[in-house]
């Protein structure tokens, strides 16, 4: 209003960007536009705090590049289309592709009910299981990993526990960068309260400033290291034998695999001090109580405040956080990687109380979601497998129809099985660009779309999204739809509609809501972990973090208080280091390339490229080298360089920063030039769970003049 702009409305609701989850309000101008974006105190993820993508990152909305109507590919050209002529094309060609030919990518940007809508239409009008999305390329290993050792593959506690715990213990990943909210509350816990910070990271990242600990491993030896940390807590007398004893299997076959990881030869493969090895070890099994547990809950469904000590420190000495993201598990040995942190948590017992826990961040900020309501290949919504049990309540559900019950293809395996005679054949995307995200472009460039819809964006529907704290949290649709676009869940409900038509399936009211509201209560109906939650509630009581089973259920700030998923004991899997990256470096590609994100864009970029005041902050790719590394390779600080894998090439300004040890350059994945790093990233990929190997590949660089 100060600047002349009249306010008509303020919307509270979701940020789009990262999995913190924290609340807007976003200000509606009278001519229905997103004129300004202020914090939500109210919000329980966020609780007032905003980094500047959520703040100032929302004028894509209102962008000119937004696709405003259908396009259908004619003689290799795009033309504009109405939503009758590209749906009836879609429905007319999917119907040949039914079952094994057929594969869909769910969005993790998109809402809840959309993803539920995705999958519904794949099981049920396409009978094929082909269902992903983007977790595949971020935490399919701490997923599988935590599925096999816990039985959920879902962070065990809240924001709120960083505050409350001893020790936060941050490995492979960059907060400030990628989750600067949560970030700040682990800043808070040091500064604060007290708690200790473990930093391991190849790369001096900005939380080294307050680590207690930095360990920096060499590339690829992530086994080793928490191997070496846990034979210290072994030998140190630092196990929770009372938790091992009572809570755990596997810890003998275990043991048996940690014996041979002593720190002085784990420092010889990972180049991290047996010393430093041995104070992790403490640091993270003994943490001391801190200051000030502000947000210590009594139960693992209340969250109301409890004096100094009680909730952590019961025995002695306080929780332990285990945060991790992307540098732990785009490796080839990803998922071993994920199974060394859930060992360490298990034998120190850092689990099921206030201030503990097992922390994989998420990326987008409905990736979670997108899983819970069963955008994933080998489970039905809310993680229910294909048990006979489960198949027979979604199959009287949904209109008596039998429904594929075996595991479909993950995203690596539907591209790759692309142009195969038994492959993939048609595929429907929504809300990713799979070029930008797969490793080595130059190979899925080749796929390319034949119709392309328009689809509103978080602004512009009311739905929900659910964050890294298992928090189910409103969006709500604050400006009209630009153009033609509308509400994913809305396309592919027309869609499954008419192709019900062609088929002669009597399911059309399969894919009729008149609300988002509609699709959730039927998600929460069949999905017990949501079954408590509704429209209505979050609408009252603010996000609701699952499990959640009935409407009179607070919620659940942490798991594993009693028992696992799994059952009443977690596993122990131990795992040996393996190579340590599929490809090394050489004479004539001597540098290992680190891949990741910055704070000014978000991913590939798609959407932060297209706000202006975040890309004025971040105009070019840098190519982050150590100043020796310039010197030898006759590059200096701001000169353009070429960058060079095996498989491509891209050109980038080079920035001197002893940030990055000598021999190992970061290139952030965001395309702000006709290049991106994964032209240059290997496919090579971890053998459980098929997420390829961002993290190392070889390069060379040189003067691009
Ligand atoms: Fe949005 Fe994540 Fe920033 Fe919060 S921390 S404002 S969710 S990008």
């Amino acid at each position: 209003e100060e600047s002349g702009v009249n306010l008509k409305k303020s919307v509270s609701t979701t940020c789009p960007y990262c999995g913190v989850g924290c609340g807007i309000r976003v200000q509606v101008s009278d001519d229905d536009e997103i004129v300004a974006v202020e914090d939500d105190p109210d919000n329980r993820s966020s609780e007032g705090m905003l980094c500047v993508k959520g703040r100032f990152g929302t004028s894509f909305v209102h962008h000119p590049d937004r696709l405003t109507t259908p396009l259908i590919k004619e003689n290799g050209e795009f033309r504009e289309a109405s939503w009758d002529e590209a749906l009836d094309l879609i429905a007319d060609k999917l119907v040949n592709y039914r079952d094994d030919n057929f594969g869909t990518l769910c969005s993790a940007k998109a809402s809840n009910e959309d993803g539920y809508i995705q999958q519904k239409f794949a099981r049920l009008i396409m009978q094929t299981n082909n269902i992903d999305h983007c977790t595949r390329l971020c935490h399919s290993p701490s997923v599988e990993a935590m599925l096999a050792s816990l039985g959920s593959g879902a962070t065990s506690n809240s924001y709120t526990d960083y505050e409350n715990a001893g020790c936060l213990f941050v490995i492979g990943c960059d907060p400030t960068s990628n989750h600067p909210v949560a970030a700040s509350r682990m800043r808070r816990a040091v500064v604060e309260h007290g708690a200790k910070l473990i930093v391991v990271n190849p790369r001096r990242i900005d939380m080294c400033d307050y680590a207690d600990l930095w360990l920096r491993p060499y590339p690829g030896t992530d086994v080793a290291l928490l191997n070496g940390i846990a034979k210290v807590v072994l030998d140190e007398g630092l196990v929770d034998e009372k938790f091992v004893a009572n809570r755990t299997e596997g810890f003998e076959e275990w043991e048996r695999v940690i014996h041979n990881y002593r720190p002085e030869r784990v420092e010889e493969i990972t180049g991290v001090s047996a010393n430093d090895l041995r104070r992790a070890a403490r640091m993270y099994a003994r943490p001391p109580i801190p200051d000030k547990v502000p947000f210590a809950a009594a139960s693992p469904t209340s969250v109301s405040p409890l004096p100094q000590g009680q909730g952590t420190g019961v025995r002695g000495y306080a929780g332990s956080c285990l945060i991790w993201g992307m540098g732990i598990t785009q490796h080839t040995n990803g998922t071993p990687n994920a199974h060394g942190l859930l060992n360490l948590a298990l034998v120190t017992g850092q689990l099921g109380f206030p201030g503990s826990g097992v922390s994989p961040l998420r990326g987008q900020n409905n990736v979670q979601g997108c899983g819970d309501a069963g955008c994933i290949p080998d489970n039905m919504p809310g993680y229910q497998g294909y048990r006979p049990e489960a198949m027979d309540k979604f199959e009287e559900a949904w209109g008596g129809q039998p429904l594929p019950g075996i595991r479909g293809l993950v995203i690596t395996q539907i591209v790759q099985s692309i142009g195969e005679d038994f492959g993939v054949k048609a595929m429907y995307i929504t809300g990713e660009n799979p070029l930008l995200s797969e490793p080595d472009l130059n190979e899925a460039a080749e796929k390319i779309a034949d119709v392309v819809l328009p689809a509103t964006s978080f602004a512009e529907k009311d739905g929900t999204f659910t964050n890294s704290e298992r928090r189910v949290q409103r969006i709500r649709k604050a400006v009209e739809p630009r153009g033609q676009s509308r509400p994913d869940w809305e396309i592919i409900c027309d869609l499954g509609r008419r192709m019900c038509r062609k088929l002669g399936l009597p399911l059309e009211d399969q894919f009729t809501y008149r609300h988002p509201s509609e699709i959730f209560d039927e998600m929460a109906r069949l999905t017990p972990i949501m079954s408590g939650i509704s429209y209505d509630r979050l609408d009252k009581e603010g996000g609701i973090q699952w499990p959640c089973p009935t409407p009179d259920h607070p919620g659940t700030p942490y798991l594993y208080a009693d028992s696992f998923p799994r059952g009443p004991r977690a596993m122990f899997l131990g795992y040996e280091q393996g190579p340590l990256s599929d490809e090394r470096p050489n004479r004539r590609y001597p540098l290992i390339l680190n891949t990741g994100r910055i704070l000014y864009h978000w991913h590939g970029g798609t959407i932060t490229r297209r706000v202006p005041g975040l890309l004025a902050r971040s105009p070019e790719l840098e190519v982050s080298i150590n100043p020796a590394d310039g010197e030898k390779f006759g590059i200096t600080d701001g000169q353009e360089i070429r960058v060079t894998s095996r498989r491509g090439e891209l050109t980038g300004k080079a920035l001197y920063t002893d940030r990055m040890r000598a021999g190992e350059i970061f290139i952030p994945f965001v395309k702000l030039s006709e290049s991106a790093a994964n032209f240059l990233t290997n496919s090579a990929f971890d053998p459980d769970t098929m997420i390829p190997e961002y993290k190392v590949c070889a390069v060379r660089v040189e003067s691009a003049e």
